[in-house]
């Protein structure tokens, strides 16, 4: 079975811009990591957005667990997102006023998770992620690589098929680097997740199973 592929996919921010993408074809690979790789401008963030139905393409498909998603509606749309897709973004930009706890679990509001079943889950993904300790603390109190290590506990809570990062290592140093894709390469193994990180980091090249090039 077919858990992400896109089909014939381009996508235009203007009626006539530049198309990205021209009219691409692939099958990401559940249990892998693929890096998404290309010039700076290529569209890597786009292809991001796109795939988490975040953007609509100017043609082609987004094909998520065999359903093609032009065809949904608004609201199943919504709910394929909060259930099935987990999102890292480069500077995690997590809410600043909210405990690191509440910022792990706020996708699970979305989802209709209970607060405690939530709560446990984000203690265990936190002690997981080597992070507990700082549970109760505020974005400012914790470090860039600690941040980013939340940002992947806050993309994981829902117990996504399908993880899409956006240059996650981009300010990291390599050991807090290495962390990080060591937690990504075994949350594609362990479950067969579908992992699809945008990057020019040689590392993240590295170490991802497999590369696909704007
Ligand atoms: P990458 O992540 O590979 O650097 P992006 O997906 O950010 O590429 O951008 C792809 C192209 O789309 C670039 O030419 C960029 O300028 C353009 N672009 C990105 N976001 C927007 C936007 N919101 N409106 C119009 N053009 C955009
Ligand atoms: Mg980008």
């Amino acid at each position: 079975m077919s858990v992400l592929s896109v089909k014939d996919l381009g996508f235009r921010y203007t009626k006539d811009g530049e198309e990205l993408f021209g009219g691409l074809s692939y099958e990401f690979t559940p249990g892998k990591v693929t890096a998404l790789t290309g010039p700076s401008g290529r569209g890597k963030s786009t292809l991001l957005y796109v795939l988490g139905l975040m953007l609509t393409p100017s043609r082609g498909e987004v094909i998520l667990h065999d359903q093609p998603q032009s065809m949904a509606a608004d609201a199943i749309r919504s709910k394929v997102r909060a259930h099935q897709l987990g999102f890292v973004f480069q500077d995690s930009s997590l809410d600043p006023s909210r405990t690191i706890i509440d910022s792990v679990i706020e996708p699970t509001i979305y989802a209709g998770v209970d607060r405690q079943v939530a709560l446990d889950r984000a203690a265990l993904l936190l002690e997981q992620l080597g992070v507990a300790a700082r549970s109760d603390h505020k974005p400012g109190q914790i470090s860039g690589g600690q941040a980013q290590r939340v940002a992947v506990a806050r993309a994981l809570i829902n117990d996504p098929s399908v993880i899409l990062a956006d240059e996650p290592t981009g300010n990291l140093d390599p050991a807090n680097a290495a962390s990080v894709l060591d937690i990504f390469c075994e949350a594609a193994a362990a479950k067969q997740r579908t992992i699809v990180i945008a990057t020019h980091d040689p590392y993240v090249i590295s170490r991802a199973d497999e590369v696909l090039e704007l």
